[in-house]
């Protein structure tokens, strides 16, 4: 096993000296590699967004009916300055 995976980690052996299966594996880890890196950013996205909506909610102005997303420690309108509502 050892002797197996300082060849598999050696440069030159990587370069010139694959058989066809060190080919097929290295392309498999490859894809196992990207599958878990986009797994893990959708994993981080999802992860954000449900912390913005802990921090952020849409509302609408009551004055001067402005539409958006605002912090909910922001309770000001941004476009009027009027004081919000939040439901
Ligand atoms: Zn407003």
């Amino acid at each position: 096993m050892k002797e197996w995976l300082s060849k598999f980690f050696d440069f030159e052996t990587l370069l010139f000296g694959q058989t066809w299966i060190e080919v097929v594996w290295i392309a498999l880890l490859a894809l196992l590699f990207l599958a878990i890196v986009y797994t893990v950013n959708r994993i981080v996205a999802i992860g954000q967004k449900g912390h913005m909506e802990d921090y952020f909610t849409w509302v609408r102005c009551d004055t001067c009916g402005w539409t958006g997303e605002v912090s909910k420690f922001h309770k000001n309108c941004p476009n009027c300055g009027d004081t919000l509502n939040f439901r």
